[in-house]
């Protein structure tokens, strides 16, 4: 029998509803939750996510703020923006979308943003705390991939995870996530030797490498949790994972689709990020 779909349509829904309701109730305490998305260059993927970022804001009753500038930026113009950001009052959030041009150096930007408007989590302070347990903000994909599991109730305590990719922004929040839920984990990356060994033995597998239809579906367990990460364009202008769906689908318990599934909570978890500091402010 195939797989039950895990729906990140459907769960973003329901949670977006909460945040809208949470969202007026804050609003009518004077900090109506601001979102402020900093866009440098042409990047046309990063075009679609911001576009879908402040259309979510929109929805859920958010004011937000899309800054725009050419690719010659200079980094210190940059920093000088994010400067006045981190001092407004009207903004909760400050989001700067990667990858940014080359002559930038990224870190330095990341870490210039306060950490008490660092909703995407990226922030080295952030990240620090995620390791300790108590982090400001979780990293959005991660956070909305344990919202999905979740969601099924799934029990995490003493289960085996595997999770394929070590990035900063994915796969190493994503295991420290999963190990404070009392996951046993197991981090791949590209050097992993037999990889299936790891994959085949994983109650809950994520995979987030980038790339396309990587994990077969014989190198999944019989009924495990499947959550694919990642977002490829095919040629034929189609979407797909990471994990190989068509084959992944019979040999799992759960899987994530591609669309449809971790990408519409990464900006539902975004959405929470940004209302739940706004909350934080509303009590100062
Ligand atoms: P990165 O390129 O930063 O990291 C990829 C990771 O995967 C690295 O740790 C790399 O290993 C590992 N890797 C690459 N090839 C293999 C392989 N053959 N076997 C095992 N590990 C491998 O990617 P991101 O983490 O930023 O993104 C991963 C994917 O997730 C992309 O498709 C991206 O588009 C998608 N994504 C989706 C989001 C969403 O909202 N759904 C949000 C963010 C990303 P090594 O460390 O050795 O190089």
């Amino acid at each position: 029998m195939p797989a039950q779909l895990l729906d990140g349509v459907a769960l973003s829904k329901k949670i977006r509803t909460e945040i809208t309701a949470r969202a007026a109730i804050v609003t009518a305490k004077g900090a109506r939750p601001g979102l402020a998305v900093i866009v440098v260059g042409d990047n046309p993927a990063s075009a679609v996510y911001v576009r879908n970022k402040v259309k979510a804001c929109e929805e859920v009753g958010f004011h937000s703020v899309l800054e725009r500038y050419e690719a010659e930026m200079n980094e210190e113009a940059l920093l000088a923006r994010i400067a006045t950001l981190n001092a407004d009052p009207a903004i909760h959030g400050i989001l700067v979308q990667l990858p940014l041009p080359a002559h930038i150096a990224s870190e330095r930007v990341l870490e210039a943003i306060a950490p008490q408007k660092d909703v995407d989590g990226f922030h080295v302070a952030n990240a620090g705390a995620l390791m300790v347990g108590a982090p400001e903000f979780k990293p959005c994909t991660p956070y909305g991939c344990m919202k999905l599991l979740e969601s099924i109730e799934y029990p995490l305590r003493g289960a085996r995870a595997v999770v394929v990719g070590a990035s900063n922004i994915v796969g190493k929040p994503m295991a420290m996530l999963l190990l404070q839920a009392g996951a046993t984990v197991t981090i791949c990356n590209s050097k992993t030797r037999d990889l299936a060994h790891h994959t085949k033995d994983a109650d809950v597998l994520v995979v987030a490498t980038g790339k396309p239809k990587m994990i077969t579906g014989d190198m999944v367990k019989s009924g495990s949790v499947v959550i694919d990460v990642g977002i490829n364009r095919l040629p034929d202008g189609k979407l797909c994972g990471d994990v190989d769906f068509d084959t992944a689908k019979y040999i799992a318990g759960w899987i994530t689709p591609v669309p449809g599934g971790v990408g519409p909570m990464t900006i539902t978890m975004l959405l929470m990020n940004t209302l739940e500091a706004a909350e934080k402010a509303s009590k100062h």
